[in-house]
């Protein structure tokens, strides 16, 4: 429902946008750097994937 912004307050605009992350479909966090990548795939970043390092870079 559209409402005037000054209704809504700080905390519950923030707690709102805490989930907008969250719905970038299949992406999660690489567990071995922490940045963001497509689950199922092998991290672009340190070419990690299930714990294991499978690409060198
Ligand atoms: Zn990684």
């Amino acid at each position: 429902m559209a409402v005037p912004f000054r209704r809504t307050s700080k905390t519950k605009k923030r707690k709102r946008r805490t989930h907008f992350k969250l719905q970038v479909p299949g992406m999660n966090e690489c567990s071995n750097c922490g940045e963001m990548k497509l689950s199922h795939r092998v991290c672009p970043e340190c070419g990690h994937y299930d714990g294991k390092e499978v690409v060198n870079n």
